[in-house]
C-alpha cells in the first residue's frame, strides 16, 4: 500500500487498515504530520502542533495492539482539537492573548475520552478569539486559510479543525459551536461539521463563550467519521452539570437506513434574500434528490427565526460578558506589569489583552444587563429564544427534519467582512436558531455553487436527541453528491479528495 496517500483517507478506511494490521499507527501519524508540515505554510490552521506527543501515543495504541488488546475503532487514528478545548499539559490559548501562555492543569472531559480511546493529539487549532467570529480572522495570532482558496477565509470560529479537516492536516477535528461556529466552516471548507444537542456532550474544560448556547462537536471529511468521533465523545458527564444523564444512542446502526418515507421541511425563511443563488440552486438540488430517494419534502415558515440573530446577540454578548470577567490578570494568564493599583492592573490587563471584537461583545453584553436596561434587552431576548423552540416543536408535529443552507454564502475573501460587524454576524443565521432551541444541526456538503465552484453546505436540523436520524439523512446527501468531492488533485495544498460511502 502506498504509505504516502494515507492522509487522504477517511477515518473509518484508516480503522479498517489497522485493524488488519496493514499499517501502524506510527505510520498514520506520520503521514499526517508530513501534510502538516507540506500544507501548513500556506493553510496555517495550528496554533499549537504536538508531534511528539501524537508520536508518543501513536506508539502506546501499537503496543497495545500487539498485545492483541481489545480496541476502539478509531484507536490511533490522530485528531486536532480546537484551541477553545482544555488539553492537560499543552497550552490553550483561544486565540487570545490574555491566554497566550495558558498550560491547563487537565483534560476537558472530551479529550480524556479521546485520550483513553487512543486518538493521538496532533496539535490545537486556530479560531476566531475566544470563539467570537465567523472567519477566523479575530484570531490574535493569524488569519487561517481556506484550502478551496487560499485568499478565501475557511469560516469560523472552528476554522482552523475545518481547514486541517480539508487540506488532509488531520481525518477528525473537535470544533466548538455556540452559534454556528462548526457547522459554517464545515460548509465553507467542504467537511462534515455537526453541533449536538446542547447537553449531549460534555462542556466540561471547554473554555467558557455563552454557557447556555455553547456545544462542542465533531467535524470530519465524511458522515461515517462524525457518527463515529460523536459516539467517543457523547454521553452524561457528572462534571458537567447541564449534561444530560442519558445513555447515548448508537449513531452507526442506522446511518444507511436511508431517507424513505422521511418527512422533511425546507425552511422558506432561509430560501429568499441575501441567500447567494448558487447556494440556493444547490439546496434546492438537494431538496429534490432527497424527494427521489422516496422522502416528503414540502415548504415550512418558520417566520419567528427573523428575530433569532437579533436575540443571540444580545444573549450570547451577555454570557460572554459574565464569564470573560474571570480575566483579571490575578490568577492566571496575562498580566500588564508596572501598574500603581490592583484596579489599573485589571484594566491594563483587560485593554491588552482582548482584541477588538471581544472587546465589542463584552460591551455589548454588559450594556444589555445593565440596570434599566436589563428587561428591555436580554428579558425581550429571551423571550424571543422561547418563542424560536416554540416554532420550532411545532414544526416538528408536521416534518421530522428540516432543511436549510448552512451559510448564506459560499466562503468569502479575507478581509471582506473583517470591518463590517454586521455583515460578519449575518453569516451565521441560518445556524443560530438550533443553538436558541438547545438543538442539533448537521452541515454537510451538497455540491459546488455554480457561480464560484466553492462548496455548499446543507444543513440538516431536527428536535432535541435526534442525532440518528439527522446523521443518516446526511449520510443519504452523501450518496447523492459524489460529485460534491473534489477530484484528487496532486501536492500543495487543495483539498483532499473526500471518499467515504460504505460502512465501517
Ligand atoms: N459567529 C458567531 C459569533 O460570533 C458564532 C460563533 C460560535 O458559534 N462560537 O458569535
Amino acid at each position: 500500500m502506498n504509505r504516502g496517500s494515507l492522509h487522504r483517507m477517511r477515518a473509518w478506511e484508516l480503522s479498517r487498515l489497522l485493524a488488519r494490521g496493514e499499517v501502524s499507527s506510527r505510520e498514520v501519524v506520520e503521514a499526517f504530520l508530513a501534510r502538516i508540515e507540506e500544507a501548513e505554510p500556506e493553510v496555517r490552521a495550528f496554533i499549537t502542533l504536538t508531534p511528539d506527543l501524537a508520536l508518543s501515543q501513536a506508539a502506546r495504541v501499537d503496543e497495545a495492539r500487539a498485545r492483541g488488546e481489545n480496541l476502539h475503532p478509531l484507536a490511533g487514528i490522530p485528531v486536532a482539537v480546537k484551541d477553545v478545548i482544555c488539553t492537560d499539559g499543552v497550552r490553550t490559548t483561544c486565540a487570545s492573548r490574555i491566554l497566550e501562555n495558558f498550560v491547563p492543569p487537565y483534560d476537558a472531559t472530551v479529550v480524556r475520552r479521546l485520550r483513553e480511546v487512543g486518538t493521538p493529539l496532533l496539535g490545537k487549532t486556530n479560531m476566531d478569539e475566544f470563539a467570537m467570529g465567523s472567519s477566523t480572522e479575530n484570531s490574535a495570532f493569524h488569519p487561517t486559510m481556506n484550502p478551496w482558496d487560499l485568499e478565501r477565509v475557511p469560516g469560523g470560529s472552528s476554522g482552523g479543525s475545518a481547514a486541517a479537516v480539508a487540506a488532509g492536516e488531520a481525518p477528525l477535528a473537535l470544533g466548538s459551536d455556540t452559534g454556528g461556529s462548526i457547522r459554517q466552516p464545515a460548509a465553507l471548507c467542504g467537511i462534515v461539521g455537526l453541533k449536538p444537542t446542547y447537553g449531549l456532550v460534555s462542556r466540561y474544560g471547554l473554555v467558557a463563550f455563552a454557557s447556555s448556547l455553547d456545544q462542542i462537536g465533531p467535524m470530519a471529511g465524511c458522515v461515517m467519521d462524525v457518527a463515529l468521533l460523536l459516539s467517543v465523545i457523547a454521553g452524561h458527564d457528572p462534571m458537567d452539570s447541564t449534561s444530560a444523564p442519558l445513555p447515548a444512542p448508537d449513531y452507526l446502526s442506522s446511518l444507511e437506513e436511508g431517507v424513505e418515507g422521511v418527512r422533511f421541511g425546507l425552511v422558506r425563511e432561509f430560501m429568499g434574500e441575501g441567500i447567494q443563488r448558487g447556494v440556493r440552486r444547490a439546496v434546492e438540488a438537494a431538496a429534490e434528490g432527497l424527494a427521489r430517494a422516496g422522502a416528503q419534502v414540502e415548504e415550512v415558515s418558520l417566520p419567528a427565526l427573523e428575530y433569532a440573530l437579533p436575540a443571540y446577540y444580545i444573549i450570547a454578548p451577555a454570557e460572554a460578558s459574565s464569564n470573560l470577567a474571570r480575566y483579571d490578570g490575578v490568577r492566571w494568564g496575562l498580566r500588564a506589569e508596572g501598574s500603581r493599583d490592583v484596579v489599573e492592573m485589571q484594566m491594563r490587563t483587560r485593554a491588552k489583552g482582548f482584541g477588538p471584537e471581544v472587546k465589542r461583545r463584552i460591551l455589548l453584553g454588559t450594556f444589555a444587563l445593565s440596570a434599566g436596561y436589563y428587561e428591555a434587552w436580554y428579558g425581550q431576548a429571551q423571550r424571543v429564544r422561547t418563542l424560536v423552540a416554540e416554532e420550532f416543536r411545532r414544526a416538528y408535529e408536521r416534518v421530522e427534519l428540516l432543511l436549510s443552507p448552512t451559510s448564506p454564502t459560499t466562503a468569502f475573501r479575507l478581509g471582506e467582512r473583517s470591518e463590517d460587524p454586521l455583515a460578519m454576524y449575518l453569516s451565521d443565521v441560518c445556524t443560530i436558531p438550533s443553538n436558541l432551541a438547545g438543538a442539533p444541526a448537521v452541515s454537510v456538503p451538497c455540491g459546488l455553487a455554480e457561480e464560484d465552484g466553492l462548496p455548499v453546505g446543507l444543513q440538516i436540523l431536527g428536535p432535541p436527541f435526534s442525532e440518528p436520524l439527522i446523521l443518516r439523512a446526511a449520510r443519504a446527501i452523501e450518496d447523492l453528491f459524489p460529485g460534491a468531492r473534489p477530484a484528487p488533485l496532486g501536492g500543495g495544498v487543495r483539498p483532499v479528495p473526500l471518499s467515504g460511502g460504505e460502512g465501517v
